[in-house]
């Protein structure tokens, strides 16, 4: 198992743990972005979102919002986003999604 997100999740790398259940895992990125930043992933190893099936994509988007409740994102909102791929400067090939917030973000995209 050489995926740093599936060594994460199976515990051989220490995180910082936010929310989990029986498909999704969240914890604290190394590298915060926001004052809030979370990646949530599927446990379920795949490379990016476009491996992903309908049913992953619910549970992530269930992750989503309970991570966004927990970190106290839900009033003012928060930014989600999934790199993909080498134009998307995804740097972890286990598919996640960020979860910004915390503070007024940039209203840049790219
Ligand atoms: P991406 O560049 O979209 O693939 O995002 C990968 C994210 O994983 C980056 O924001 C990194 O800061 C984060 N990251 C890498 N290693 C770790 C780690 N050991 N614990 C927490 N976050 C990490």
């Amino acid at each position: 198992m050489d995926c740093l997100f599936c060594r994460i999740i199976a515990g051989e790398i220490p995180s910082t743990k936010v929310y989990e259940d029986e498909n999704v895992y969240a914890f604290r990125d190394i590298n915060p972005q926001a004052p809030v930043h979370v990646l949530v992933l599927p446990k379920k190893h795949m490379a990016n979102i476009l491996e992903a099936d309908g049913a992953t994509m619910a549970q992530l988007t269930e992750g989503i919002k309970r991570v966004a409740d927990i970190e106290g994102l839900s009033k003012d909102g928060f930014r989600i986003v999934s790199n993909c791929g080498r134009n998307g400067c995804q740097s972890v090939e286990h598919l996640h999604i960020h979860v910004l917030g915390g503070a007024k973000l940039s209203e840049g995209m790219a």
